[in-house]
């Protein structure tokens, strides 16, 4: 890492370059020094403490600020040595020679003695020797003289001088001891003082000011000032009463400075240092009260020395000798100290000459010292503040930076990036949330890239679904919902262009039978071929689309009259006249249309449709390939169709419905063989509503199914009601639309309701007719299974189908309903007469029952009477009754077919004239016999 300082190139002005400087410093300073939180913290913390440490122990330790001032070289003043004076002797007043000698003598005397006193020097012992000497033979020379001349006055004069001596002696030996007793002061003041001195040594200096505590500054300042009071003392025995106080004084400062800074001394210098101090201290005083004592007695004897020697000179006799003038003595009285040399360099005083004296000041009050120390405390804060603001700011801004490029990265922007630099854990953090943005861009861009083929698929899989939504799966025609859409696009545009459009609904003929003959699969294939016959067609003028099942509708878009729209469907019935191409198998499929115009009859997609769908009805009524029209009329029947299904669910929910029943003869014993049940309406306005006005509206709304339900249960318990009452060989035909044998409960419900009236099944027939066939194998295997649990199964309508006899092939039929429209002409018409006895005979030789239906007529009667083992119902025999009136009817049986059988017509011509004579004998005769 480079740390090199460059100089900012761009020239920039005033504070915003300051700031770009001090950041690009910053930031360098931060890269070329890496410290961490934990180096920046201790760093600020440590200097925190040290200062804690520093302000704590200036106020716990109450350091005072001193200053060392001088060191003086004090010399004691140079000694005063009187010269020692010879005797001189005045010629002209001395008379008498040894009266001089001796007062000279005395004078000497006295001098050498207090110069002695003075200075312990081997030349004043010598001085005072020869002076003592002298005074001895000058006192013996005057005591000899005086003997001539005078009487007793020179023998006390004699004694005085020799305790003038002693005096001398005791005067010398007081200074001796007072010079003794001042070394030993000096001595143990100074081990005081060195004591004192060595321990402050150990305090700081800094710029001649020494920082140390206070108790030794204190008893170094409590010494200085003992030394002063002791010099006053020291230095002249002429000291008062004043300078002794004045000395007690300061050692009792001392010894309470001492006192109060004992335990504290003791923690910081020991008890051992504290006791010995204590110690020099008691000498020092006792060696004080010694030389003040000394002092005391020196005193008394000088004087009595001087007083001694007065009178000596005085009562020498003649005392005409010329006395000099005495020279003052010892200067006990000086103003200023003036310290003695004595005994090799060490003055009277006891302090050692030229010695270094230091003087130390405690300086409590001194406004400058404060000031300085105000200044440091000052300088300390703001550097602490300073040192406290970059370490907070250092670890601040990174963070604060960070959170900002987060904030960032979290509002979607990948291309920001944390500078680097600052705090070594935040730098380390930075790099890591930097890869971090780097693979979150990274990733980013790759869920960019799945996302855009995310996208892709699904648009195209939505394109897929809008198709699949608008469009029918099989066929890819239009839907419901694109029929809807393209047909109201299309009312709009004739609208504007005054177009008619045309709306053809498309039905395939039977194609319910084509896909139960050859499979769903091969029927959805059909359906493609005629759809794309269907768009073929369409394309000349519109479009087609697939409403569901076998169920079309083409659209016209742009009609010009309404001929051209009938012509178009026409087009479409006839563009199947040519056969389908299905699986290589050609395929015949006719078409039924019905059509609608806008703005003809109607103006929505929905009505025009509704309309289209009723004309269908009408084209499938009118046969195959049939195109309709529609007409207002065919709107009615609409309207009725409608009402009709709304008032069948009424009825439904409040069982407005009847069952009534019509008998079925036996020919072989002219009796009831069963009866079939007839569904009745009770409308409202209690007419009888038949079934040929509602059930195709049932059938066609599905309701079939909920009335059919009802009719099981009704005959079922009817049949019940008879069997195990007052008619064992009750049995009920029932009606059943195919519709319900598509449901594969239906044998399950019939069995269980047969199982819950406790009725055998022979007792009901179930009847059904021919389009059973185009439900599928499913119904005719429920058909089997309904056979197989022996209920008989008769089919209805016989003969008016196609089918017919594919239907005798496949159902498992117990009987045949010869078709009203076949019985009816069956006595007129050869035709129907060979075709109804060809089924007959059939039949018969099948083992399935045969019931004629629709016999109205007595020749029809009589036709049929000739065949046996056959069924007969019709107006003729009875019309259909209430369950409340069958019983009777039954009962009236008898004697209805009598009078039927008696008012059959004679014929004289043919063997089966005979034969029926013969059956009419018998039914008579059985009748009479009944
Ligand atoms: P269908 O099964 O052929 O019933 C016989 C119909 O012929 C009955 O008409 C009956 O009243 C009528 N009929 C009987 N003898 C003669 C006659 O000599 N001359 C004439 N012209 N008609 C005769 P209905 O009751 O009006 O029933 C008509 C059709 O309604 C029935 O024809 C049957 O297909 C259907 N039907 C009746 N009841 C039910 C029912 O409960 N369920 C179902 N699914 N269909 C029913
Ligand atoms: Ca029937
Ligand atoms: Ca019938």
């Amino acid at each position: 890492m480079s740390c090199q300082f460059k100089k900012a190139r761009s020239p920039m002005l005033g504070i915003a370059r300051i700031q770009a400087i001090y950041r690009s410093t910053r930031v360098r300073i931060a890269a070329c020094f890496p410290l961490g939180i934990a180096a920046r913290l201790s760093i600020s913390f440590s200097a925190v403490a040290i200062l804690a440490a520093a302000a704590n122990m200036i106020v716990e330790q109450g350091v005072s600020i001193v200053r060392t001032t001088h060191t003086a070289t004090v010399t004691p003043a140079a000694p005063t040595i009187l010269p020692t004076t010879q005797p001189t002797q005045s010629a002209a007043n001395s008379k008498r020679i040894n009266a001089d000698r001796l007062a000279l003598s005395i004078d000497r005397y006295e001098r050498t003695t207090r110069n002695r006193a003075v200075t312990a020097s081997t030349e004043a012992a010598e001085q005072l020797r020869n002076a003592s000497k002298d005074l001895d033979a000058t006192s013996a020379d005057f005591f000899a003289q005086a003997h001539v001349d005078g009487g007793a006055s020179t023998s006390s004069l004699a004694t005085r001088v020799k305790s003038y001596k002693t005096v001398g002696a005791e005067y010398l030996q007081l200074s001796d001891e007072r010079r003794t007793v001042l070394g030993d002061y000096a001595a143990q003041f100074e081990a005081l003082n060195i004591q004192v001195n060595a321990s402050l040594e150990g305090a700081w200096k800094i710029f001649n000011h020494v920082f140390a505590r206070q108790s030794l500054m204190q008893l170094r300042a409590d010494l200085d000032l003992m030394r002063r009071e002791f010099a006053v003392i020291s230095s002249t025995a002429g000291y008062g009463a004043d300078s002794i106080q004045l000395l007690v004084a300061s050692e009792t400062t001392f010894e309470r400075t001492l006192r109060r800074y004992e335990k504290a001394l003791q923690r910081s210098e020991g008890a051992r240092w504290v006791q010995q101090l204590h110690q020099s201290f008691a000498s020092v005083v006792e060696l004080r009260k010694k030389l003040i004592d000394i002092d005391a007695r020196r005193r008394q004897i000088d004087r009595e020395f001087a007083d001694t020697g007065a009178r000596i000179a005085t009562a020498i006799p003649t005392a005409t000798v010329a006395v000099p003038p005495r020279v003052p003595t010892l200067p006990f009285k000086a103003s200023r100290p003036a310290l003695l040399t004595a005994n090799g360099g060490t003055n009277t005083t006891g302090i050692p000459a030229d010695t270094a004296v230091t003087t130390t000041t405690t300086i409590p009050h001194d406004d400058g010292r404060r000031a300085l120390v105000a200044w440091i405390t000052t300088a300390v804060l703001a550097l602490l503040i300073i040192i406290s603001l970059f370490t907070v700011r250092s670890v601040l801004i990174p963070v604060r930076t960070m959170l900002d490029v987060t904030s960032k990265i979290a509002g979607g922007a990948t291309d920001v990036r944390v500078p680097r630099g600052g705090i070594k854990e935040l730098d380390t953090l930075a790099v890591a949330f930097n890869q971090m943005a780097t693979r979150l861009a990274a990733a980013q861009e790759l869920t960019r890239g799945h996302q855009q083929q995310l996208e892709a698929k699904v648009e195209d899989r939505t394109r897929q679904l809008l198709h699949l939504a608008e469009h029918d799966p099989l066929t890819q025609l239009p839907n419901r919902r694109q029929l809807f859409a393209l047909l109201n696009q299309a009312i709009a545009l004739a609208a504007d262009g005054g177009f008619h459009v045309g709306v053809f609904f498309i039905d395939i003929d039977n194609f319910k039978n084509l896909n139960d003959s050859l499979g769903h699969a091969f029927g959805d294939r059909v359906l493609i071929s005629i759809a794309t016959r269907l768009g073929g067609t369409a394309q000349q003028f519109g479009f087609a689309a697939r409403l569901g099942g076998d169920e079309f509708t083409v659209v016209y878009q742009q009609a010009r009259t309404a001929e051209e729209v009938r012509e178009a469907g026409w087009k479409l019935v006839h563009a199947f006249q040519k056969p389908l191409l299905v699986d290589d198998r050609e395929l015949i499929v006719s078409v039924s249309v019905g059509a609608s115009l806008y703005p003809d009859h109607a103006q929505h997609a929905e009505a025009l449709l509704s309309a289209a769908d009723a004309a269908l009805f009408q084209a499938k009524a009118l046969g195959r390939s049939q195109l309709a029209v529609f007409t207002p009329e065919l709107l009615q029947a609409a309207t009725n169709k409608f009402m009709t299904e709304q008032g069948l669910r009424r009825a439904i929910e409040r069982g407005e419905f009847e069952l009534m029943y019509q008998p079925e003869i036996n020919l072989d014993t002219m009796e009831v063989g069963l009866v079939e049940a007839l569904i009745r309406w009770r409308l409202p306005d209690g007419r009888l509503a038949l079934p040929g006005e509602f059930l195709a509206v049932a059938e066609d709304s599905g309701l079939i199914i909920e009335i059919g339900d009802w009719v099981i249960r009704t005959a079922i318990e009817s049949a019940a009601r008879w069997h195990h009452g007052a008619w064992p060989g009750a049995r009920v035909a029932i009606n059943v639309s195919a519709r319900q044998l598509l449901d594969r409960r239906f044998v399950e419900r019939v069995q269980g309701l047969l199982h819950e009236f406790d009725l055998p099944p022979g007792c009901i027939e179930i009847e059904l007719t021919e389009t059973v066939l185009q439900t599928g194998p499913a119904t005719i295997e429920s058909l089997h299974r309904l056979r197989a649990s022996g209920i008989p199964i008769a089919l209805d309508d016989f003969g008016t189908g196609y089918s017919s006899l594919t239907s005798l092939e496949q159902l498992p039929l117990t009987r045949i309903k010869l078709d009203r429209s076949l019985i009816a002409s069956v006595d007129t018409s050869s035709r129907s007469g060979a075709i109804a006895r060809a089924i007959i005979s059939l039949c018969s030789s099948l083992g399935v029952g045969v019931t004629a239906e629709g016999i109205e007529r007595i020749e029809q009667f009589h036709f049929l009477l000739a065949h046996r083992s056959i069924h007969l119902q019709g107006f003729l025999i009875a019309g259909p009754v209430s369950g409340g009136d069958l019983l009777e009817l039954n009962a009236k049986m008898n004697s209805i077919m009598s009078q039927l059988l008696l008012s059959i017509p004679q014929q004289a011509n043919g063997g089966s004239v005979a034969d029926i004579s013969a059956a009419r004998f018998n039914a008579v005769k059985t009748l009479r016999n009944s």
